[in-house]
């Protein structure tokens, strides 16, 4: 969509409807909202979400959009700890009916080529991941080329993780689940050593988390330019 097409859509925001909440984990919880008729975006991007029913700062957060365009509603999936901030705290208080602001989607992560990819989710980093395998398989698209998704997550709960073997074996996308960085790195290296040249590579994710891979594909000769990122601040 590029830059100007980005501004345009953060500038106009709108409200949506709360349909229903549904806890995907113990401590993962699915926000999905009703779609406006004009409101439209790519598997992969992001929103900006503002909470308009009780004061908290700050009031508004990114949020990658879990569900694909094909699914007809606006779905965000986050972790709510123990302890949560204000803004989960007011997402949690929500009842259906009620309404939250909505500004964007924008951001270029995807997959918009026939190219061997590598995509990489640490943790609640699956949502634009379950999005993209969701899309491909409503759009009937098989990847063609070498395409992995690895799913890191050391508590082994993995969010999805049912719905997204079924997605991926349709979508012809391997999915690879892993409980440790290390396990991660092999899986990553042997990709890397195949498709260093030719690859696209995905992360999203904790921020450091993301820092750290990036830098380690960089590291084995991967191109900046190869890479597109998603970092959630907020996550250790
Ligand atoms: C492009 C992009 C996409 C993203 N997509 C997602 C996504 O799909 N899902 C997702 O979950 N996140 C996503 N994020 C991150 C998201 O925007 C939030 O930063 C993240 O969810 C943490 O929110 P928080 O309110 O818990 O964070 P913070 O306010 O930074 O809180 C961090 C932690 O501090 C503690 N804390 C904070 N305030 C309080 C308080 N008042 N009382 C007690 N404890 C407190 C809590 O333990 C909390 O978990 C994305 C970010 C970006 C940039």
């Amino acid at each position: 969509m590029g830059f100007f097409g980005d501004f345009m859509s953060i500038m106009k925001k709108r409200a949506v409807v709360l349909q229903s909440m549904t806890k995907e984990a113990d401590d993962v919880y699915t926000f999905s909202f009703e779609k406006p008729a004009d409101y439209s975006w790519r598997a992969g991007q992001y929103a900006l979400f503002s909470i308009t029913h009780a004061k908290v700062k700050p009031g508004t957060k990114p949020f990658s959009l879990s569900s694909a365009p094909a699914e007809n509603a606006i779905r965000i999936t986050t972790r709510i700890g123990a302890t949560p901030s204000e803004f989960k705290q007011a997402l949690l208080s929500l009842k259906p009916g009620m309404t939250v602001r909505v500004s964007g989607a924008v951001g270029s992560f995807g997959l918009d080529k026939a190219e061997p990819a590598l995509m990489i989710a640490g943790g609640i980093g699956i949502t634009p991941f379950r999005a993209i395998l969701k899309q491909m398989v409503a759009e009937r698209i098989k990847a063609t080329q070498p395409t992995q998704l690895l799913y890191l997550d050391s508590s082994e709960v993995y969010p999805f993780k049912e719905e997204l073997e079924t997605l991926a074996a349709q979508a012809s996308v391997q999915l690879t689940t892993v409980e440790s960085l290390d396990k991660l790195e092999l899986e990553r290296n042997a990709f890397v050593q195949q498709n260093k040249e030719k690859g696209r590579f995905l992360i999203a994710g904790p921020k450091p988390l993301v820092d750290s891979l990036a830098s380690g594909l960089q590291q084995q000769g991967v191109a900046k330019s190869r890479m597109k990122k998603d970092a959630f601040f907020g996550y250790l």
